[in-house]
Order: C-alpha cells, then structure tokens, then sequence
C-alpha cells in the first residue's frame, strides 16, 4: 500500500524500488473517486497521469537523471493555467474554455517532472472564503463534512488534506492558501508579492495575487517554492533578487505581535488563548516576543476590498463573451446587449457583487474618497512593515478568527464573510511572506494555525523558522484530541 509522507521518503523509496511513480499513481486516483463527495476536485487528468507515471518509471529504471520533482503528484487550482486543459476559475463565464498555453508556475512544475493530477475546486475566480462561490458547488472539510474548507483554494486545501495528493497550489489575494490551510489542518504558504510569476494565473486583484502552496510538512513546500518561483519573462513583477538560500537564523529571535489583532473581539477567545499560551512558550525557550502597537486593524479589510475589487472590476472586463468562454447566443443579441446578458448569466453572484463594488469605486465622483484613499493606507501599512522588520526577525499573527464555519453559516451576510479576513489580507496588501502552521487544535475538534510573516523576500528564513517550530510543536506526540479536550499545542 502506498504511504505518502514526504517528497524526500518517496524518493528515496523509488530509488529503493519499494514503490513506483504509477503506484503513486493509481493511490491517488483511487482515493479521489472514493472521496469525490468531498467535491475537492473539478477534474481529474488519469490517463495521462498513469502515462506520465509509466514513463517516468522505465526513464528512472533505465538510469536516466530525474528532475526535482520526479513523480510529485500535484493538485492545481481551477485558475492556473495548463496547456490544452480546461481552466475555468470554477465559474459558468469559462465554461468550456481550454488553455492555449501554460502557466509558468505549471511549466516549471512539468519541466522537474512532477504529476499534475487535476484541476481542484475553489471559490468564482478565487472570491470567497468558503469555497462556496463555486459553479461545481462547495468542497467539504473532510474533518468534518458539515463544514467549508475555508476558500478561496478549498479544493486544494481539501486536496492535501485528505491525501488525494502530496503537495498542491492554490492563489493567494487576501489569505485563500492560509485560511484554508488553517481549516483544514495543513500547512499553507503564500510568498512575497512577485516570488511566484502570475503569467497563466487568471487575474483577480493583480497587485494582491501570488501563487502559494499547500502540503503536509515545509521541505516540500520549499521543494516547490524552489522549482516555481524566480524571475519570467512574462511577467515583469516576478523579481530577480534571488530568494536568501539556507539562512541560518538565531536560536533566539525577535518575534513581534499586534496586540490589537489579539485582543480583537472578532477572534475566537480559544484561539486567543492558545496563540498567548504559544507566545509565553517561545518566551521561555529565550525569543523575543514583543506587543507592537497596531493602529490601522479596523483599516485593513476595507482598504483590501475597495482596492481588490477595483482591479477585479478591470481584469474581468475580459470576459464578454466576445473571446473566452461562454457565450449568450439565443435570439441573437446585438452586440452591447449580447454581452450585458452574457456577463449576467455567466459570472455569480459574488463575482458580481465585486464587479459593481470595484466599478463604484472607481467611478469618477468616489474615486478620491474611496481609491485615493485606500491606496494611501496601503503605504502606509508598507510603511509600518518596514519599521517592525528593521526591528523584528518575524511577525505573528492568528491565520483566522474562528475555526472552520458551517456551510452556509456565513452566506447571508457577505460583510461577516468578509471581516473574517481581518488577519490575512496584511500580507497582501504589504507583499511580504507568510505562512499558516498547523500547531493547534480547537476544544471543538477542529485545527487552527498560527500565521508567521517575515520581511519581504525572506521566504527562506521563514521556511527555516516554519520547520523549526513544526518539529518542535507537532513533533512526536501531537494528535488529534477528542472533542472537547482543550490542549496547548
Ligand atoms: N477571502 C478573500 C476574498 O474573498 C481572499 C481571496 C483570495 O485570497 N483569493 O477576497
């Protein structure tokens, strides 16, 4: 029986010969069809995956030199683009639409020799955080079904989760790798704005946007950061600084935290707890943990979501039916009318409701008191950012103020969807790195992550620290509690 635990085991066993690529394989495909109620995936690449398995064995069998990634089965997110597959950013306006061409992301994934399985689901065009937003309907937490994975990249999420793949990308805009992550108990990675080419990643918010990466333990995620990420031709916002390999940090270090976002009436008071019990544990290992007053909290969802949707209103202008995708064609619509009705029947609700929110923003007579404006508090919270990381080595935040909703909890209200984003869209806004750690569990059984941050650029110290504190707080001994046994970490 195949066992997945870490890209470096399974290479080692291929070398050993007590596994294969198309073993690998055919585990996979077979958990995902037990599992598809969980919905986690909107399609599945099987044939060619067990012909890519079945080459790269014989190549490996014949002694030829393998890539970094041979035989990694990896899951995508249903907005990365992947030569001559559908990609539909899970919304009816892509219906049908296949991709000319491939990602960078997905190019140098295939050039390492890595297995993409399947398209995973996720929320319209990366809106939401629930996955909710779907045109193939909800993914499901598979710790417990009655509740969201978190969004927008839930199907990812859900992906690693409930080991249907080792590793998977989703995007990350304003938390939709981290707070899934948080939900469903893994580790969620989004890099500094521009480690990761957006070339072949559908647009939401181009400023915010970066492709991050779920797995189950940090060497792997390093593993695909180190393949994916670095400058493209394609895409001038992808930088040349070359990502701090192997830095050795400190055995103490200077860690700050807001007490603002702590002390937030909207995060769960179980949480809080844990994350100060956390905080008083790395002060006794000889850290540094210092509160840094945080004045612009209640600032920072606004600012994302009229700066969010102002650049989703421009970069879905796109989809008119004219070039991608659906298209109304009944009664033959003149031309203004044929797209008005396909931008209605194609795009959801949300995505709509975003549209409008970005158009309003945008428009002539609010564009100073809305646009303006929120751009400036975006400087200055890069601003504040660089001031904390001239004196900290690192930032800690919580991932997400409560642990996995209900489905349907948080539908009604878009405004309480969207508060819950308190503690992540930081990061967007200001490009640095950031990362969800699985180190906690709920008294409700559910998981949540602390959420780490470091100076833009410095994804390898993070990583570094990341492994540090995984080995040290979800080590040996760290399980699952039954319900209502609250536990540390
Ligand atoms: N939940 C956030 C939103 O709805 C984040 C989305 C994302 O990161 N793609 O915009």
């Amino acid at each position: 029986m195949f066992r997945f635990e870490s890209i470096n085991t399974y290479h080692s066993q291929l070398r050993d010969g007590s596994t294969s690529c198309i073993a690998a394989v055919e585990h996979y495909l077979d958990l995902i069809a037990r599992n598809e109620h969980l919905n986690a995936f909107v399609r599945t690449y099987d044939k060619e995956a067990r012909e890519t398995a079945k080459r790269l064995d014989k190549n490996r069998q014949e002694g030829r030199p393998q890539g970094k990634l041979h035989g990694v089965v990896i899951a995508i997110k249903d907005v990365i683009c992947y030569k001559d597959h559908p990609v539909t950013a899970a919304s009816d306006i892509l219906k049908d639409f296949i991709s000319i061409y491939n990602s960078t992301a997905v190019e140098r994934l295939l050039a390492e020799e890595a297995i993409i399985i399947g398209h995973t689901n996720c929320d319209e065009f990366a809106m939401g955080s629930t996955n909710e937003n779907s045109a193939y309907g909800p993914t499901l937490n598979a710790i417990d079904e009655t509740r969201v994975p978190g969004g927008s990249s839930g199907g990812s999420a859900v992906a690693v989760q409930a080991g249907l793949c080792m590793v998977s990308l989703g995007s990350d805009t304003g938390g939709s790798v981290r707070q899934p992550a948080d939900f469903c108990g893994i580790v969620g990675f989004k890099p500094s704005y521009g480690s990761i080419s957006r070339y072949g990643l559908i647009a939401y918010a181009s400023s915010f946007d970066q492709i991050g990466i779920f797995g189950i333990n940090i060497p792997d995620v390093g593993a695909i950061l180190e393949v994916i990420s670095g400058p493209d031709q394609f895409d001038s916002t992808a930088h040349r600084q070359i990502l701090e390999t192997n830095k050795k940090l400190d055995k103490t270090l200077k860690i700050a935290f807001f007490p603002e976002a702590l002390d937030s009436p909207a995060l769960d008071p179980v949480i809080r707890e844990g994350l100060m019990e956390f905080i008083a544990k790395l002060r006794l290992d000889g850290h540094s943990v210092k509160p840094v007053h945080f004045e612009y909290l209640d600032y920072i969802v606004p600012t994302y979501y009229i700066l969010t949707t102002a650049e989703a209103s421009s970069n879905l202008s796109r989809f008119d039916g004219v070039k991608y995708g659906f298209r109304h064609v009944e009664n033959k619509p003149e031309l203004a009318e044929m797209y008005n009705i396909t931008r209605s029947e194609g795009f959801g609700k949300e995505v709509k409701r975003r549209i409008m929110l970005g158009t309003f923003v945008l428009s002539a007579g609010y564009y100073d008191a809305y646009f303006t404006k929120a751009q400036q508090v975006r400087k200055l919270l890069v601003e504040k950012t660089n001031l904390i990381f001239k004196e900290f080595d690192f930032l800690i935040f919580p991932t997400s103020p409560s642990t996995a909703f209900k489905l349907g909890e948080k539908l009604s209200d878009p405004v309480e969807m969207y508060v819950a984003d308190i503690f992540t869209v930081f990061s967007n806004l200001t490009g640095i790195p950031s990362i969800s750690l699985p180190l906690f569990w709920h008294n409700n059984g559910l998981p949540y992550g602390v959420q780490i941050m470091s100076n833009r650029y410095s994804e390898s110290s993070l990583l570094t620290l990341s492994e540090r504190w995984m080995q040290q707080f979800k080590g040996p001994g760290y399980e699952k509690p039954k319900p209502s046994t609250p536990i540390p970490y």
